[in-house]
């Protein structure tokens, strides 16, 4: 995709630097400028580099805690209003998510079932067989129970930060592919800026680190030490036989920690 901001003057000052072009900090960069603010937002490689590109992109509402059930319920609503609020598609598509229990881990899942329909969350309870039924290619030997969130699917992660960052342009903000951060700048206890490798200082008072798993890096310039503990996700992408049938829901195996979608809508 072409570079929204290719062409333009790095600015000496911004009133925020947001460091990360993957979807937390072109999210952010957007809604801080369409707050009126000049955002300025650095990438060092390009938009959607990093976790962001290579995501599975679920977007679900199966989580454990009426927290994390509670943010999902708000951005499910926001991906599937995501043209009409930024103007472009993050390509968010249905398909409906299943997971099971095995026997002796029903009273967790059945726990888990009431807990997503008090929050409003469409959680079906299935028997194996019935699962079978709805998805006839899924193993469902191993599990006594299954949950179905017909309301669940997935984006295109690329787009969806794409999205945003054209969207955060389109508010004001300015976007630096090719432009990385060596470290931020302080002065009497108090952050002034970001120094841009080769490029030298650009001053801010505000600096929003959202440089994904480089975040900690940054934070050790002014030495801070943030929790953050890296988990390596691998991907694998198959092609479905050609009698396989129609594209399966998203279905995530908890006991053996992988999940699977189909991408597009194609039958191969
Ligand atoms: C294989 C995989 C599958 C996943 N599946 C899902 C899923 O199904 N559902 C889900 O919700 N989440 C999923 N995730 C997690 C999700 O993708 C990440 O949580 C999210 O993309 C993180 O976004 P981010 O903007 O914080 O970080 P990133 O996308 O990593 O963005 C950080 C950006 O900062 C830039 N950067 C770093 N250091 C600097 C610097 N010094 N100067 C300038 N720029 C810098 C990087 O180049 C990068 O572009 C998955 C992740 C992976 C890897």
């Amino acid at each position: 995709m072409r570079d929204p901001m290719a062409s333009a003057r790095l600015p000496d000052t911004a009133d925020v630097v947001v460091v990360g072009g993957g979807c937390m900090g072109t999210s952010t960069a957007w809604h801080l400028a369409r707050r009126g603010l000049g955002v300025v937002l650095l990438e060092k490689s390009h938009v959607a580099a990093g976790a962001t590109g290579h995501s599975g992109a679920l977007v679900r509402q199966h989580y454990e805690a009426r927290l994390g059930i509670r943010l999902a319920r708000e951005s499910l609503g926001f991906f599937r209003r995501f043209k009409e609020e930024t103007g472009f598609s993050c390509d968010f598509r249905t398909t409906g998510f299943l997971s099971g229990t095995r026997e002796r881990d029903l009273p967790a899942f059945e726990a888990l079932v009431e807990l997503l329909r008090s929050e409003g969350v469409r959680a079906e309870r299935l028997t194996p067989s019935d699962a079978r039924t709805m998805e006839p290619q899924l193993e469902v030997s191993d599990y006594a129970a299954l949950v179905h969130d017909p309301d669940a699917g997935y984006a295109d992660p690329i787009a969806t930060a794409h999205g945003f960052a054209a969207v955060a342009v389109v508010e004001g903000a300015k976007l630096f592919d090719n432009h990385e951060v060596s470290s931020i700048s302080t002065r009497a206890g108090r952050v002034v800026g970001v120094k841009i490798r080769g490029a030298g200082l650009l001053s801010a008072e505000r600096v929003i680190i959202a440089a994904g798993n480089w975040t900690q890096d940054l934070a050790a310039t002014v030495r801070a030490r943030l929790p953050v503990r890296y988990v390596r996700g691998e991907v694998a992408i198959l092609r479905r036989p050609v009698d396989f049938g129609a594209p399966p829901r998203i279905h995530f195996d908890f006991y053996g920690n992988t999940y699977s979608r189909p991408d597009g809508r194609r039958t191969p």
